[in-house]
């Protein structure tokens, strides 16, 4: 093999992340290759095809802002976009951009190794094409990996099963059938008001109930549209300075002044609730600036959304048990279109797997609490190896032969979430420790892209062949981390 790689840059996956790594490093003058396992662009897009599928996050706000033209010149038709129409942008913006001619697909990669005396990488993929290049960026998705659980009886399963993450291109019909979806997540949330309006019989298999609160959704007019249009710049920077840089209607939600819950009369606080459910969103748990921050600030918001469970679903013992136990918001609120309703129709039965677990997958369908429930077909909505598998499940190994996975065997490590000691010219967007999925996405990935970018001018304009985070850096990133997380 040459001492010199083929290419600068080589970037793994043609989501968000990888498209916009591609343009900017043109705009560099790197050559650069995407290496995409899908047969079209679009990341999560491309594979979260389930019924429902749609973004929590507004679409005047999930998008690029990298391009006033490109902003400027896509209409969104939804408040709140779908899986559909967001594959339909990602795609126009590859054409646009012309960056389908850098994209190879159908490579999923197998494995990754750092050339310590060439300082390149050498990337393999599954069809065992070989790849060199100085630099890696693993723009691989936090949210990539699927999980199924490894329940015994896997694969027993006389029927259709799917997984909501690598749903089937051509859609699916449940008419007539007895469908069972396992999983109550935002994949789960999102699907079973869809798949209950077509399937004979839903079972609705709940581990954990959800918070979830309404999307209201509704088409975007042109004139909403304009407005936002006329100072796009002013908008972002207004939506940057707001909880997760997700934009909220209510400008007191980005103005730094503290507003207790505990603080406000009960019937104030209530008619504020009940505003913010009516708007919609995941504002609604920004309401007061404590309900992150004092257990019983946070109840107020949580009775009332029991309150509001209680008001939808028509049999109490449902909406008992359709109501979590746990902090509101702890784990990422799903943002909803009737979930809570569908529970009323004859055709949904909530079956409970918090006590009486899934045992086993049968022949015939599941058997949970010692009970068999026959099945037509099954869907997994039981999420991911959430962000470490895409990186993990590929054999990445730095100096010293190290592989990633061991590096981080006690839990992962990366400086700034963006470069990990022991692993020269690496770079991952949106990895852990970086704010990631608990904010806007696509400004996360902006932000981290644009730091690889400026990241690989420098190296470039300084003629240097090597950049790694030093292992003092990355404790010192995690112990800022963890002291935020104790002031918080
Ligand atoms: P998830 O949030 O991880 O939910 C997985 C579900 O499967 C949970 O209800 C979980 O129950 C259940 N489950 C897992 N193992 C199980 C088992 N052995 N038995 C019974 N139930 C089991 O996955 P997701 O819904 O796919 O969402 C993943 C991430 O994607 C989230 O961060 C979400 O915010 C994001 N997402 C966003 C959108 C959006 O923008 N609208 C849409 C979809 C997903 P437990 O809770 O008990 O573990």
């Amino acid at each position: 093999m040459s001492d010199l790689p083929s290419r600068d840059l080589l970037i793994v996956g043609a989501g968000f992340s990888g498209l916009y790594m591609l343009h900017l490093a043109r705009g560099l003058g790197l050559s650069a290759r995407v290496l995409e396992a899908g047969d079209g662009v679009g990341g999560t897009w491309y594979w979260n095809r389930y019924p429902g599928a749609r973004c929590d996050v507004e679409s005047m706000q999930y998008s690029y802002q990298f391009s006033d033209e490109l902003q400027q010149e896509w209409e969104w038709t939804e408040r709140y976009a779908s899986q559909p129409e967001i594959l339909r942008y990602l795609n126009h913006v590859a054409d646009r951009f012309g960056l389908r001619r850098d994209i190879q697909f159908n490579a999923r990669v197998r494995a990754a190794e750092f050339d310590e005396a060439r300082d390149h990488w050498v990337v393999s993929t599954e069809a065992g094409q070989q790849l060199t290049a100085r630099f890696l960026v693993m723009a691989t998705g936090c949210l990539s990996a699927t999980n199924i659980p490894d329940f015994p009886g896997l694969g027993s399963f006389g029927g259709p099963t799917f997984h909501t993450g690598r749903w089937p291109h051509e859609p699916v019909d449940f008419t007539g059938q007895r469908v069972g979806i396992i999983g109550t997540g935002s994949s789960g949330v999102q699907s079973i008001p869809v798949i209950a309006r077509q399937a004979r019989e839903l079972l609705v298999f709940q581990r954990t109930a959800t918070w979830t609160v309404p999307a209201q959704n509704r088409p975007l007019s042109a004139e909403e549209q304009q407005a936002v249009k006329a100072d796009y710049a002013g908008f972002r920077q207004r939506i940057s300075l707001m909880n997760a840089a997700i934009g909220s209607a209510f400008p007191e939600d980005g103005n730094g002044v503290e507003r207790l819950a505990l603080d406000a009369d009960p019937a104030d606080r209530a008619r504020i609730y009940e505003e913010r459910w009516q708007h919609g969103g995941l504002p609604f748990i920004w309401a007061f600036t404590d309900l992150y921050t004092d257990l019983q600030a946070n109840e107020t918001a949580a009775e009332f959304t029991r309150g509001k469970i209680r008001e939808i679903v028509k049999d109490p013992g449902v909406a008992k048990r359709l109501t979590p136990t746990n902090v509101m918001g702890c784990k990422r609120l799903c943002v909803d279109t009737g979930y809570y309703a569908t529970f009323n129709r004859d055709n949904v039965h909530l079956v409970d797997v918090s006590e009486s677990p899934i045992e086993e997958i049968t022949p015939r369908g599941l058997r949970a609490g010692g009970r068999e429930y026959a099945l037509d077909c099954m869907i997994f909505a039981t999420g991911f190896d959430a962000m470490t598998g895409s990186l993990t499940r590929i054999d990445i190994r730095g100096r010293g032969g190290q592989s990633l996975a061991e590096a981080w065997a006690e839990g992962p490590r990366a400086y700034l979430g963006l470069g990990v000691a022991g692993f020269p010219n690496l770079f991952l967007v949106t990895g852990p420790g970086s704010p990631s999925v608990l904010t806007n996405m696509v400004v996360a990935i902006e932000q981290n892209v644009e730091w690889i970018a400026d990241c690989l001018e420098y190296l470039s304009r300084n003629d240097k062949q090597r950049i790694e985070a030093t292992t003092q850096a990355q404790e010192g990133w995690e112990i800022g981390r963890a002291s935020c997380r104790e002031r918080v």
